[in-house]
C-alpha cells in the first residue's frame, strides 16, 4: 500500500469528492510512490467559495501580520529541507543534490524576499490640482487560482504563491497531476504557519477538469499560469468568458549566441548548465545554439566533451547531476523530437539513445544529447523540447545571428557571449525576449523579473513587479473645494 494524500479545502484535508486517485510515479525508478485525489468540478467549487469566505479577512490583514506568516512558513521549510527535497526527488525525478540545494533553499529565500519587499508596496498621491487631493492605493485581487508546472513543483508554486497570499489574495492552488506532492506538503506548512482556513486551497485533478473548472469560475479573479503554450492559450479563450485577469508564463525556445570575440570555456561551462540543468525541463533551457563559424568546431568539440561527463542514474544518491525526464509519456515525446531531428539531417555528435545501466533501464532517462550542423527550419530549432536535447548551428556575422535568434515564435530568454560589451549590448537590445543575458545562461534571481513576450506569454513572476500582478490599483478622488468653483461644471451653465 502507497500513501494516499489528502487535498486541502477550507483548512481540512479531504479527499475527493469522486473517490478516485491518480498514481504517483517515481521518474528514477518507474514505482508508484503514492496517491494523490482526482478531485472534480465540486471540489473547485468548494474551494472557490471557502476563498471566497476567508478573503475579506485576509484582505484586511495589515500587511505585516501576512508577511509574518510567510517568514515562519520559509522557516519551516528549511526545517523539513530533508523530507521536501526527497519527495520532489521522488516524484519529479530531480536529483537529490539539486532538490537538496537549489529548489528547497530557494522557495524558503523567496518567501523571505516576498515577505520583505511586499512591506514596501505604496501608492501614489497625484498632482491633480488645488481641487482635491488624488492617490493611488493597491488592494489584493480576491481569489485566485494558481496553476502550476512539474517541472519545478516546488519552486513554480512559492514563486506565485508567495507574492499573491501576501499581497491578500486567497488562493486556490492546481499543481501538476505528474507531481503534486511537493506542493500538498508545503500547504501543510502553510498551514502550521498560521495561514487561516480557506486562504489556501489546494486540489489536485485532471488539468482539463480541475484545471478548466478554476478558469471558468466567475468568482476567481485571476489565474497565474505557467506551463505549456497550448494549454495557456485555451486558458486565455476560457478565461475571456469572465473578463477574468490571466498570467502566462509559457514555453521557450532559447538562443545561445556564440559571438566571434566569446571566450570559449566559459562558453562551453555555461552551455552545459543552460542545457541540461533539471534534464533540459526549463523554460528558460538553453535549446538552440548559434556558434560563430570560426568557433563552431571547437565549441563543439568541448561542448560534447563535457557533456559526456554528466553523470545520470540514481537520483536518490549526491553524485547525481542528471536524472530522468519527469514521466514517461515525456520521455517518448522528447524521442520523437531526436527521431525527427535525426530524419531532417542534423548531425547526431552525442547520446540520442535511451541509457540502459543497472539505475536508468526502469526509469524514463533520455541521455544528454547534442545535434551539430542544425538550420533553423529543423522542427529541432523551432520546438520546444523541453529535455537534454539541443542542436548547434553556425553564423558567419552579428546580423545574422541577430535574425535567427529572433526567428521563433517564442520571446522567453537568450544569451550572448561575448568578450565585446558594446556587442552583447546591442544584441541584447534588439532580440525580442523577457531576458537576455550577457555571458551567463539560465541565472534567475528573486530580485529580478521573470517572464516572456510573444508566444512565451505576459506578465512577470519574481521581483517587486509581481505585486502589480496580484494587486489592482484603485484611485480614490477626495474633493478639497466649493461646488461653485470648479471650472468644469461651467460647462453644463
Ligand atoms: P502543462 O500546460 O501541460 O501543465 C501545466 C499545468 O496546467 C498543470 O497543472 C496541468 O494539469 C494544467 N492544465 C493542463 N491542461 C489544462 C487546462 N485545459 N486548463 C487548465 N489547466 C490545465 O505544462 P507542463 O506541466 O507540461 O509544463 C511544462 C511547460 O511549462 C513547458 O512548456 C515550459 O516551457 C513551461 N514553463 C514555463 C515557465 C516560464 O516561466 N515561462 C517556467 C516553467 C515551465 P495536469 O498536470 O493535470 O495536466
Amino acid at each position: 500500500m502507497v500513501d494516499k494524500y489528502k487535498v486541502l479545502i477550507n483548512g481540512e484535508w479531504l479527499d475527493s469528492s469522486t473517490g478516485e486517485y491518480i498514481k504517483i510515479v517515481n521518474p528514477a525508478t518507474g514505482e508508484i510512490i503514492a496517491e494523490a485525489p482526482k478531485c472534480g468540478v465540486e471540489d473547485v467549487s468548494k474551494a472557490v467559495e471557502a476563498a471566497s469566505h476567508a478573503a475579506p479577512a485576509w484582505g484586511a490583514m495589515p500587511m505585516g501580520e501576512r508577511s509574518k506568516i510567510l517568514l515562519k512558513a520559509s522557516r519551516l521549510i528549511m526545517e523539513r529541507q530533508e523530507e521536501l527535497a526527497n519527495l520532489e526527488t521522488k516524484e519529479q525525478g530531480s536529483p537529490i543534490r539539486k532538490t537538496m540545494n537549489f529548489d528547497v533553499p530557494l522557495c524558503a529565500e523567496q518567501l523571505e524576499y516576498f515577505a520583505g519587499t511586499a512591506r514596501a508596496i505604496t501608492g501614489e498621491t497625484l498632482p491633480v490640482g488645488p481641487w482635491c487631493m488624488s492617490s493611488t492605493v493597491r488592494e489584493p485581487l480576491g481569489v485566485v487560482g494558481l496553476i502550476t508546472p512539474w517541472n519545478f513543483p516546488a519552486l513554480m508554486v512559492i514563486w506565485k504563491l508567495g507574492a499573491a497570499l501576501v499581497t491578500g489574495n486567497t488562493c486556490i492552488v492546481k499543481p501538476p497531476s505528474t507531481a503534486p506532492l511537493t506542493t500538498l506538503k508545503l500547504g501543510e506548512i502553510f498551514v502550521e504557519a498560521g495561514v487561516p482556513a480557506g486562504v489556501l486551497n489546494i486540489i489536485t485533478g485532471p488539468g482539463n477538469i480541475v484545471g478548466e473548472a478554476l478558469v471558468t469560475n466567475p468568482k476567481v479573479a485571476k489565474i497565474g499560469f505557467t506551463g505549456d503554450t497550448v494549454t495557456g492559450k485555451r486558458i486565455m479563450q476560457l478565461a475571456s468568458d469572465t473578463v477574468k485577469q490571466v498570467g502566462l508564463e509559457l514555453g521557450g525556445k532559447n538562443a545561445f549566441v556564440v559571438l566571434e570575440d566569446a571566450k570559449i570555456d566559459s562558453a562551453v561551462e555555461g552551455a552545459v548548465f543552460g542545457a541540461f540543468f533539471n534534464s533540459g525541463q526549463v523554460c528558460a533551457a538553453a535549446s538552440r545554439f548559434y556558434i560563430h563559424e570560426s568557433l563552431y568546431d571547437e565549441f563543439a568539440k568541448k561542448f560534447v566533451a563535457a557533456a559526456k561527463k554528466l553523470k545520470y542514474g540514481d537520483t536518490m544518491n549526491m553524485e547525481t547531476v542528471i536524472g530522468p525526464v519527469a514521466y514517461e509519456a515525456h520521455r517518448n515525446y522528447v524521442e520523437s523530437c531526436v527521431e525527427k531531428a535525426k530524419k531532417a539531417g542534423a548531425k547526431l555528435l552525442l547520446g540520442g539513445k535511451r541509457p540502459n545501466t543497472a539505475d536508468t533501464k526502469n526509469g524514463f532517462f533520455v541521455a544528454p544529447t547534442i545535434f551539430g550542423d542544425c538550420t533553423n527550419d529543423m522542427d529541432i530549432m523551432q520546438e520546444e523540447i523541453f529535455g537534454p536535447v539541443v542542436a548547434l548551428a553556425r553564423f558567419k556575422t552579428n546580423e545574422e545571428a541577430l535574425k535567427l535568434t529572433n526567428d521563433t515564435r517564442f520571446g522567453l530568454s537568450a544569451s550572448v557571449w561575448t568578450e565585446n560589451i558594446r556587442s552583447g549590448i546591442n544584441m541584447a537590445n534588439q532580440i525580442k525576449a523577457g531576458t537576455v543575458w550577457i555571458n551567463d545562461h539560465l541565472i534567475i534571481f528573486c530580485e529580478t523579473p521573470w517572464g516572456g513576450c510573444k508566444e512565451s506569454g505576459w506578465g512577470k513572476d519574481l521581483s517587486t513587479m509581481v505585486f502589480d500582478e496580484y494587486t489592482k490599483l484603485k484611485h480614490i478622488y477626495i474633493d478639497l473645494i466649493e461646488q461653485p468653483e470648479k471650472p468644469w461644471y461651467g460647462i453644463l451653465k
